[in-house]
């Protein structure tokens, strides 16, 4: 692979960010213009159904550095995250929000660090949560804390708001997998990393796009391709109840035989009840493996192309 000759590419996710986009660009830009000239930016529209596009568009007359990726649908964050990790041309790439909440100062920052060569991977933690609901922190706390217990990875406050170098991003193009998780494959590269803290603030405008229901698909999708303890949980279950069944099997048998047999209907309806719900979360869990198999083996792209301004200087 030649040299790249652009720097740095940033590589900004964005879905419905018209309102905002050009003061966010600008404002992205002139933070990244102070620690190089050599920049590209790259907007992924991932299926917006405002204006995002056209307002990209016009924003290029003023930032010859902005290039925009239009998919084809909404794909959701992770696939567009992908579809910049794959056009970005940069010898480092910072992928950032586009609201804002990914703070531009730490920029140069982050540019410094990776420039001194002792860090391949550059990523900013989230010291405190903006106003979130309450639900939602304990929701993020329970799924940190159960990823951390079964895996090697602690993504407390971990965010997507990283610079990986370009030999990180070779490596995590790598990676076959439809379903991805970016902030959860960035720790399992491994390489050089340092960490830096900051503050989420406010969005600048509009509200998360994240509704509870694709937040719990995340989690979900997080912890079937990052371990597969669960399935051990149900083989475990699995075993655990039987030892009791045969033990309560025997203990049933022998007061049939002592003749003391009792109209326990109580303990009927619980053990039905028990196993019952206990086969069907075993089965739930199996599924949700099975259906990560299914995405997989069936190797769809992970997102489609409508729109895209690099092909015109890039080939
Ligand atoms: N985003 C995206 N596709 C989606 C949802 C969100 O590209 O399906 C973008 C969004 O425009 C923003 C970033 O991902 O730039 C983070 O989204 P958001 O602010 O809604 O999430 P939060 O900050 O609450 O985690
Ligand atoms: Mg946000």
């Amino acid at each position: 692979m030649n040299t790249p000759l652009i720097e740095i590419s940033v590589v900004i996710p964005m879905k419905n960010e018209a309102r905002h986009l050009h003061h966010t660009i600008k404002t992205i830009a002139g933070f990244i213009a102070q620690s190089t000239p050599s920049y590209e930016l790259i907007v992924i529209d991932d299926g917006s159904e405002d204006e995002t596009w056209k307002e990209l568009l016009t924003l290029r007359f003023a930032i010859p550095q902005l290039e925009g990726i239009r998919l084809s649908r909404n794909f959701g964050k992770e696939r567009a995250i992908c579809s910049g990790l794959e056009h970005a041309r940069g010898q480092a790439v910072i992928i950032m929000d586009g609201d804002l909440q990914h703070p531009p100062e730490l920029i140069s920052q982050m540019i410094d660090a990776w420039r001194s060569r002792s860090v391949k991977i550059v990523e900013c933690v989230k010291r405190t949560r903006t106003k979130e609901p309450f639900s939602y922190k304990l929701g993020t706390r329970l799924f940190y804390g159960i990823l951390h217990k079964f895996t090697r990875y602690d993504l407390h406050g971990a965010s997507d708001f990283k610079l990986l170098d370009r030999q990180v991003v070779e490596a995590w193009l790598t990676l076959p997998e439809r379903i991805t998780f970016f902030r959860g494959m960035t720790a399992w590269l491994g390489f050089s990393r340092l960490q830096i803290e900051f503050d989420v603030p406010p969005r600048i405008e509009g509200r998360t796009q994240w509704q509870s229901a694709m937040l719990f698909k995340l989690a979900l999708s997080a912890v079937v391709s990052f371990t597969s303890w669960p399935l051990r949980f149900v083989t475990f279950v699995g075993v655990f109840s039987f030892v009791g069944a045969i033990i309560l099997g025997i203990q049933t048998l022998y007061m049939k035989l002592a003749g003391v047999a009792s109209t326990g209907f109580t303990t009927v309806i619980l053990l039905l009840l028990g196993m019952n719900s206990i086969i069907m979360l075993s089965l739930g869990i199996i599924g949700e493996y099975i259906a990560a198999i299914y995405d997989e083996v069936k190797s769809r792209p992970r997102y489609l192309i409508s729109e895209n301004t690099m092909v015109d200087h890039n080939k």
